[in-house]
């Protein structure tokens, strides 16, 4: 592990060699006078009413589901989590560690059967969300309410500053990943056979399992389970919970959202250390996430993985926390 401890002299936000955009930028001023108005993008509303719609149905359906589609179903939960938490998350919008190809694609593979925008657009309104967090350029600024931050952002246009923060935005790494940017240029159809096409078909292959239930079960249940998870890290961990590393930041340490987003819900110490490859500073716990890392760094498909250190911990602690170590 890379574990950082040097300071830089606003803090601890610098890491060694770090070009990653995710470090908060206080000089951006909110534009003065009225806001603009909000346009309601009604296609994404009606898809997400009736992705619902079909996920309930999936739930009511699920008694009629054998076993194996059920643990199946956990599985595809955790491949599509580990496409974004791992993948989109932690390895592309935050750089926290290295991963060899073959992880890549099976990343990126999981990023597309959780099917929450292509990695690229993905991390780029993810670097927006910290270097601008809780104002207008950020995607889902959590001053607007739970709503708009957890699904809302997803069904109006995007305010004119986070397009125009995002353009200005250094991505070249991301341009430079021959894996992010096949998946960019064959989303679509990656989406269909990855997101709809394996989780259905592969139980109904394999142990007859009825295409109806493979659709409705591990199909659009799992996928709006894994939407609902990842947009709570968005709306209730910038709301509810304690904030022992950096009382002036809304972003909170949220247990339930550390277990439902496997690992991502420590998310006071996430915007203090973004370049932490754990999220949080107790490894394993509630963090399957790190887990998985660890896992991969030991199979020597992952190598690299950046920590804060026990000092720069303590220290930011004691500079802008609460003064003690305890969370929750
Ligand atoms: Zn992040
Ligand atoms: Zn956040």
């Amino acid at each position: 592990m890379t574990t950082i401890s040097d300071f830089s002299p606003n803090g601890d936000t610098m890491a060694e060699n770090r070009k990653v955009e995710d470090v908060f930028d206080d000089t951006y001023k909110e534009k003065e006078g009225p806001k603009p108005p909000r346009q309601i993008v009604w296609r994404n509303v009606v898809l997400m009413a009736l992705l619902h719609t079909g996920a309930l149905y999936g739930l009511t359906i699920t008694p009629s589901a054998s076993i194996l589609t059920l643990l199946w179903t956990v599985v595809c939960f955790l491949i599509s989590a580990l496409g974004v938490t791992a993948g989109a998350h932690r390895l592309w919008s935050h750089r926290s560690y290295k991963a060899s190809l073959p992880l890549r694609i099976f990343l990126a593979f999981g990023n597309s059967m959780a099917f929450q925008n292509d990695i690229f657009e993905w991390a780029r309104d993810h670097r927006v969300h910290h270097k601008f967090s809780e104002t207008d350029a950020d995607p889902h600024n959590a001053l607007r309410g739970f709503f708009f931050s957890h699904i809302g952002w997803l069904l109006v246009r995007k305010h004119p500053d986070v397009i125009e923060k995002g353009r200005k935005l250094d991505v070249s790494d991301l341009k430079a990943d021959p894996v992010v940017m096949f998946q960019k240029k064959h989303y679509k159809m990656s989406v269909l056979l990855v997101c709809f096409g394996v989780p259905m078909f592969v139980p109904w292959y394999l142990w007859g399992e009825s295409l109806w239930v493979g659709y409705f079960v591990p199909g659009l249940l799992r996928y709006c389970a894994v939407l609902n998870a990842t947009w709570l890290v968005n709306s209730a961990a910038h709301m509810w919970g304690m904030r022992p590393y950096d009382l002036t930041i809304n972003p909170r340490e949220n247990r339930f959202v550390a277990l439902s987003a496997i690992g991502e819900g420590f998310h006071n110490y996430h915007h203090t250390f973004p370049y932490d490859y754990s999220t949080s500073e107790f490894g394993h716990k509630l963090n399957f996430t790190t887990f998985f890392i660890d896992g991969m760094h030991s199979l020597g498909l992952a190598r690299e993985c950046k920590q804060a250190s026990k000092e720069v911990v303590m220290a930011r602690i004691q500079r802008t926390g609460k003064g003690s170590h305890k969370s929750g």
